[in-house]
């Protein structure tokens, strides 16, 4: 199953070309995605919703059971090769199951620690008798999987791990240490340790409950995920075979690291999920409870929330389906033995979008819960209905699988860091913009008759800027860039709305061009979601050059970013109500 093609933009060069002639979009999805998407749904209705009580009481038998439901649904195989059991289907299939297994957060952490976390690291760098001796079990569920990366004082600097692995004169290992929060920590089978060898070469080993001297400890009181396991796993001097190292010694960065480019996108794509069960929930209570004899739906505060719920939801969507489909076309040529590296080297260059997809994806999920909360009022705050569950439960998206500091740290350092290398050519870029800011007969934004014409010249204004913010750092700070941790951030939150924009705007265009009967929403959403990144990109944009430039110099840099962002501004609170109506007439999340 593969997506339709896509233009290969890869490891961030969107930021330095034009828009691409087309994107991978969720209108896209073939009959086989709608057929994972329909079996996953299924399977969370009759199996995982009518029992969330059971799971949030910590019932892990029932737990592996659902895990076990989801190996004979065939829908833990998905990244998995076929000689294992596994189905080796396309990115945008595995999106497909994680957007609609989001529909419990619980459960999908559960899951994610299975798939994401377990499965996918042993695919992409077991060894063939690994991957033999593991994956066929947990393909099926009958074993669970786990992923045993953090421990009490390192969690985002995750390499300075105390677990220590000493080797055995008969090449065998023993492992001493504690680890933290890990998601199926209290039932799993085999968990993928990271060790210090020798107190500095970073190691992953492959360990099962098992071996003597492994042990996990209580379940952690948690602000939400109830129903999902989180305990500290302790390993006193377990022996762990040879056989079971994990990828290289000294190399457990690489398995870390590309674990977590591959469940950052995956995230994103369980953000989707989230924000649509809430879009649907907020749409229908706004239709139901009436406030001043009216549906409080019918209130322009209210159609605010979800008009821009809609259209931050669209954004991070059509972010999300874009990259399944970059993925996608980067993989479509691989030899079906090579796919495991494959994935790992495609995710390794899609890093930058990958931590944009988590950073968007459980931004824009914190917004949509917190606005659901706000829609159910006092029923909002309290247990009898979900938003209070869901809006507890969302919180941690921007805590694990990286925090989204430590992401936004990294989505501009590691453009930065390919554009000294000669890797992305950033740095010409952004001296000929220089040269352009300074001209004053730097053409400012028309609005133009194609479709979308006006926002697609706005969003090439936003990766101008961006190239002006990251190019004023470079040359201010030049190696002591990293320390400069506001400018980063700064310059990141203006990659992310670009990105997020662009692909917005694409889609919509897409629709519009292909005659999409859906083409007028698609539009609103993509402009709602534009203007509200103007207004977001300028001000930030201020505020880092504010931190790098006084004087002239300042007043030239803003007066080029007046220049730039002179967009003609939409009437967003008509296209919002537009889209407020449309999600309770549904009642929900109308795209897709
Ligand atoms: C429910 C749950 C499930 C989890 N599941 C797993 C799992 O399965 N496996 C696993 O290995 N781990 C898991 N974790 C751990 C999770 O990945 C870590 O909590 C996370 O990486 C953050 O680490 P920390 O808690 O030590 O926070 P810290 O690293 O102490 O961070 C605290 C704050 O400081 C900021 N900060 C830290 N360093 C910097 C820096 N250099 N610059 C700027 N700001 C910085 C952070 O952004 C954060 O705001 C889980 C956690 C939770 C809560």
């Amino acid at each position: 199953m593969t997506s339709p093609t896509t233009t290969l933009t890869n490891g961030g060069a969107w930021l330095l070309e034009e828009p691409p002639s087309s994107i991978f979009t969720p209108e896209q999805l073939s009959d086989e995605h709608r057929l994972v998407a329909q079996t996953t749904d299924e399977f969370v209705t009759a199996e995982v919703l009518p029992n969330l009580d059971r799971l949030e009481n910590k019932d892990w038998e029932l737990a592996r059971h659902l895990i076990h439901r989801c190996g004979e649904l065939g829908l833990l195989g998905v990244d998995a090769p076929e000689e294992y059991g596994g189905l080796a289907l396309d990115k945008t299939s595995s999106v497909v199951v994680a957007e609609h297994i989001s529909r419990s957060a619980s459960f999908a952490v559960t899951f994610g620690g299975q798939t994401n976390l377990c499965i996918l690291p042993i695919t992409m760098f077991g060894t063939e008798d690994q991957q033999r001796r593991y994956l066929p079990r947990l393909v099926t569920g009958d074993i669970i999987g786990a992923y045993a990366l953090s421990e009490s004082s390192s969690g985002s600097d995750a390499l300075a791990a105390r677990t220590r692995a000493t080797k055995q004169p008969d090449g065998s290992w023993i492992l001493s240490g504690e680890k933290m929060w890990i998601s199926n920590g209290g039932f799993a089978d085999l968990f993928i340790v990271f060790a210090n060898v020798d107190g500095e070469k970073f190691t992953a080993f492959l360990v099962e409950r098992t071996f003597p001297g492994f042990s996990s400890g209580n379940e952690e009181h948690k602000m939400g995920l109830h129903g999902s396991s989180t305990t500290p796993v302790v390993l006193q001097d377990v022996p762990v075979p040879a056989t079971n190292v994990l990828g290289e010694i000294g190399r457990g960065h690489k398995v870390a690291l590309n674990t977590l480019n591959f469940g950052r996108f995956k995230l994103g794509a369980m953000c989707v999920g989230g924000c649509r069960m809430m879009i649907a929930e907020s749409a229908r209570y706004g239709s139901q409870r009436k406030q001043f004899n009216q549906p409080i739906a019918s209130f322009g505060a209210i159609k605010h929330k979800l008009g821009e719920m809609v259209a931050r939801t669209y954004a991070l969507e059509s972010l999300v389906y874009r990259l399944a489909g970059v993925a996608d076309g980067a993989l479509a040529d691989t030899a079906k033995s090579e796919k495991g590296g494959a994935v790992a080297r495609a995710f390794e260059e899609l890093a930058v979008e990958s931590a944009i997809a988590k950073v968007f994806g459980s931004e824009v999920l914190s917004y949509v819960v917190d606005e659901t909360v706000q829609i159910h009022g006092g029923n909002g705050f309290v247990s009898d209905y979900p938003a209070e569950r869901h809006y507890r439960d969302a919180r941690v998206n921007r805590i694990f699988e990286g925090t989204n500091e430590i992401n936004r740290l990294l989505i501009p350092g590691m453009l930065v860091r390919r554009a000294v290398k000669g890797d992305l050519a950033l740095i010409p870029a952004a001296k000929r913009l220089q040269d352009e800011v300074l001209s004053p007969s730097m053409p400012s934004l028309v609005d133009g008759d194609e479709a979308l014409g006006a926002e697609l010249r706005t969003i090439g204004a936003f990766k101008k800027v961006a190239l002006m913010v990251l190019g004023t750092a470079m040359q201010t700070y030049g190696e002591k860039l990293t320390d400069q941790q506001e400018v980063l951030s700064f310059a990141a939150d203006i990659l992310i709305d670009t990105y997020a924009a662009e692909s917005a705007v694409l889609r919509a265009r897409q629709a519009r061009l292909g005659g999409h009967h859906a083409a007028d929403q698609h539009e609103a959403a993509a402009r709602v979601y534009v203007d509200g990144a103007a207004a977001r990109v300028e001000a930030v944009a201020k505020s880092a050059l504010a931190a790098m430039a006084d004087g002239d110099t300042l007043r030239t840099l803003l007066a080029a970013l007046r220049r730039l962002l002179k967009v003609q501004p939409v009437n967003a609170v008509a296209l919002r109500r537009q889209l407020a109506d449309a999600a309770t007439a549904a009642p929900g999340y109308i795209f897709s």
